[in-house]
């Protein structure tokens, strides 16, 4: 079934927008509390796939906590109404003033990417007269079978502690006054759709629990991060994800010790279909091979494509002609300013308006000045 728009409502909107569907995005929320929640398991959801009010209003109401990457990040959450102790703190490079932030507000968690970070920390606490909570990022060394762009738990990513690097981390731990260790951190990349990579992580985790306990070290909690991906081919047909079976991976595989919390930090899989960006065509152009379908949106408003070689499916909104064969590219100056090559759509003219499908996660939030693009706006499946 083709998703329903309110296409006449969207007539006499100026495109491009981002239209969000809560209703659907309410549904993917009541699956999470329905196979993860309701196991115990912690979901923290990751703001940086997108910090607009409306949505993290529904993650709270949800009962959700948050996972940021950056200091605005953690304002951003206190504001929409999240309590620090539901805060998680993750980045290779936090800044002093970001680290200040965290303490500031006693979050949950900084989730520590390094060893000269904790050093940092240890003493930036200190100053503030303050006890971190700490976990710390390992880098498991597991294939995510994802773009290379979006992979962070290989050896060669930047991310995360190696494992190797534990003895150290032992060393250092009892001269950390002002650090107290309750976690371990992973995450292995995003858009994963196959859930192998997700029991490897399981397998990896179990032994790097035993190595800590083997040090006298017991755990609070494990945070295993997010990534789980979308169907972007078939929004329609899958518009949220399996979390039974992605729950269920951690529940069969990961060894939890009595007393133990486990935590999740998801992004796309939950906001990820719920945003469209709609568009209108500006001008149809014949090609040699193709014919081009110019649209008043770009790179600037949806990067993925240019970034991630993504394909976002389009729907065209206002014609039920019969197909032809379209390249969809935008109007800024780069070739990479192009959405999807070609591809079959039922014919369209100057004026047609089409939805860029599953672009609620990394869409909005990337969009950038360029060109001096204005920044568009978001309406909302309740308002329009
Ligand atoms: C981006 C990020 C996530 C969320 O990733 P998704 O693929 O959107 O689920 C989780 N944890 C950390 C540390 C991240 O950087």
């Amino acid at each position: 079934m083709p998703h329903v728009f309110p296409v006449n409502k969207f007539r006499s909107l100026q495109t491009p927008f981002y239209y969000y569907d809560l209703t659907l995005f309410q549904e993917t929320l009541d699956k999470v509390k329905k196979h993860g929640l309701s196991k115990g398991y912690h979901v923290h959801y990751a703001i940086k796939a997108n910090f607009n009010f409306r949505i993290l209003e529904l993650v709270r109401e949800a009962g959700l906590g948050i996972d940021c990457v950056s200091g605005k990040e953690i304002e951003r959450a206190i504001e929409a109404g999240f309590s620090p102790d539901q805060i998680a703190f993750a980045g290779v490079g936090k800044t002093d003033d970001e680290i200040r932030t965290g303490l500031k507000y006693n979050i949950f968690s900084f989730n520590c990417e390094s060893l000269q970070e904790l050093e940092v920390l240890n003493q930036l606490a200190k100053e503030a007269g303050k006890m971190a909570t700490v976990s710390v990022r390992l880098n498991p060394n597991v294939e995510a079978k994802t773009h290379k762009y979006i992979t962070t738990g290989l050896n060669e990513n930047k991310f995360g502690i190696n494992p190797e690097m534990l003895p150290q981390l032992f060393e250092m731990l009892p001269g950390l006054d002002n650090i107290k260790l309750t976690g371990i951190h992973f995450h292995i990349g995003s858009q994963i759709r196959d859930l192998k990579p997700f029991a490897d992580l399981c397998e990896k985790v179990n032994l790097v629990q035993d190595r800590f306990e083997q040090e006298g070290v017991k755990l609070a909690h494990i945070n295993v991060g997010g990534g789980y991906g979308i169907n972007y081919e078939n929004p329609d047909e899958e518009p949220h994800p399996d979390f039974e079976s992605f729950f269920g991976v951690f529940e069969q595989h990961l060894d939890v010790r009595e007393g133990q919390q486990v935590h999740f930090e998801l992004g796309r899989s939950l906001v990820g279909q719920c945003g469209n960006l709609i568009s209108k065509v500006l001008f149809v152009k014949e090609g040699i091979n193709t014919n081009f379908a110019v649209i008043d949106a770009g790179m600037t408003e949806l990067i993925r494509p240019a970034l991630y070689q993504a394909a976002h499916n389009v729907d065209v909104l206002t014609s039920e002609k019969k197909p032809k064969t379209y390249d969809v590219v935008g109007p800024i100056c780069e070739t990479s300013d192009t959405f999807r090559k070609g591809i079959q759509l039922p014919e369209v003219k100057r004026g047609d308006l089409v939805a860029i499908r599953s672009a609620g996660a990394y869409g909005e939030v990337m969009s950038s000045g360029f060109n001096l693009r204005e920044k568009v706006k978001a309406y909302y499946s309740d308002e329009v």
